[in-house]
């Protein structure tokens, strides 16, 4: 029925790409592509499906080479599962090849740790005039985080006033010090300093200066920092009597303690320095000695608890409500050889994929997930490997 093309071979692309194998009826020609082509050919040869799979080697930094590639393959929708570097070349590719557009996470700049949403909301005008769909941040955090607050807001409450995301991984990758996801965008987004809504204004913290343990449902009490995150921006602007907003993560302190000595030492510097005549980026460097995210699965053993909690109204009473997912590693290595991070993200980026090619979201313009109709979204979460929960009147997060 649908053809697309994925770009992003790596820990979240492998399940993107399978979860879309599995559902052939939607997603009946695939085509990947990735920096590095042999990336693309081993999740392909890992592949039975109806779906027909090819794979080809682009640079998404490079708009004319990928106008050339959506020109020659003619996809329906362009799935962008590589880093936020290539966010906004990607969007322009679509644009000048006229089709749509889904991703995971919001632009950065690679030479300031800062992402936020006012980059890609600048493409609205562009995308409403071609009449295209931009998909943002379609994974589990942001992703799912968003749906789940949209759905509560339908279904449990009259009115919300505070929003609480909590993302725990309990998981041991037995690895001394690895991320889960891209290591250079994970360290970026954990060195920065945390940022909450409140009362209409950001409040900035220290990185990781707050934090609580919260009992997690299914795993249990986890120390729990504050940090920013991009869905927080999103949803206090589509979602405006939120007055407070927040999210937590958890650490563990061997992670912690990695973490501080390889900052201390300049090891997460994201600035370029002298070595031996040549200039390398300290952080770049550290990614390359890292585990990459997709190897990290074959042992993964624990499981992620990610949930939001929402306080408001319902019927004129206080109301408190979580609707979370707990997703095991090792099931996510048996079905798709990946880890529950990558797996979380990609279940979500292929659900809201099939909903834009089965035309039940639509639109022209930019678009965050929270301003699509939820219950659509929730049903197949169910279906395709996310169920989720939900707890009434308890408090994890006071
Ligand atoms: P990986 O590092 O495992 O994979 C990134 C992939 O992007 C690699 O396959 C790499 O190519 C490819 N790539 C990088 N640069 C280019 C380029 N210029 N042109 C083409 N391909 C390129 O990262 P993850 O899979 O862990 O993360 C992928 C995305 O998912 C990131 O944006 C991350 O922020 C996001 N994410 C979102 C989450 C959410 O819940 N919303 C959670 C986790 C991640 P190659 O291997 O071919 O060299």
């Amino acid at each position: 029925m649908a053809r697309v093309l994925i770009i992003g071979a790596g820990g979240v692309g492998n399940v993107v790409i399978k979860k879309c194998a599995q559902n052939s009826e939607v997603f009946t020609d695939i085509l990947i592509a990735s920096r590095r082509i042999a990336s693309c050919d081993k999740i392909a040869a890992e592949i039975t499906s109806a779906a027909r799979i090819t794979t080809a080697q682009v640079d998404a930094d490079n708009v004319p080479e990928t106008v050339a590639l959506i020109r020659k393959f003619r996809p329906d929708l362009v799935i962008n599962v590589a880093l936020p570097y290539q966010d906004l070349h990607i969007m322009d590719a679509c644009l000048e090849a006229g089709v749509h557009y889904l991703d995971t996470a919001n632009y950065e700049p690679r030479d300031v740790a800062h992402f936020e949403y006012s980059w890609q909301w600048a493409y609205q005008e562009k995308f409403q005039k071609a009449g295209l769909m931009a998909l943002l941040g379609c994974g589990f955090d942001p992703g799912v985080t968003n749906v789940f607050t949209a759905w509560m807001h339908k279904h449990r409450f009259d009115s919300v006033h505070t929003l609480d995301i909590i993302d725990c991984n309990a998981g041991s990758h037995g690895q001394h010090f690895a991320t889960n996801f891209n290591p250079e965008i994970n360290i970026r987004e954990i060195t920065q300093n945390g940022r909450y809504w409140k009362d209409g204004a950001w409040v900035e913290t220290k990185p990781l200066e707050i934090h609580q343990a919260v009992d997690y449902p299914h795993v249990g009490p986890r120390e729990s920092y504050l940090l920013f995150h991009e869905e927080l921006e999103s949803l206090v602007k589509h979602f405006p009597a939120i007055r407070q907003a927040r999210f937590w993560m958890t650490f563990g302190q061997q992670y912690i303690t990695h973490l501080t000595v390889l900052q201390n030492v300049g090891m997460t510097r994201i600035d370029a320095i002298d070595f031996q005549g040549q200039k390398i980026i300290p952080l770049e460097f550290l990614k390359a000695l890292l585990p990459e995210p997709g190897s990290l699965g074959a042992n993964y053993t624990g499981k992620t608890c990610i949930g939001v909690q929402l306080k408001g109204e319902k019927d004129g009473k206080p109301t408190t409500h979580f609707v979370y997912n707990v997703c095991e590693h090792a099931e996510c290595w048996t079905e798709v050889q990946a880890q529950a991070v990558s797996y979380t993200t990609g279940v979500p980026a292929m659900i809201g994929a099939a909903l834009m090619l089965t035309g039940q979201w639509q639109g022209a313009g930019v678009f965050n997930v929270e301003q699509l109709d939820p219950d659509p979204f929730m049903a197949m979460l169910n279906r395709w490997g996310l169920p989720w929960q939900e707890l009434a009147g308890v408090e994890l997060v006071p």
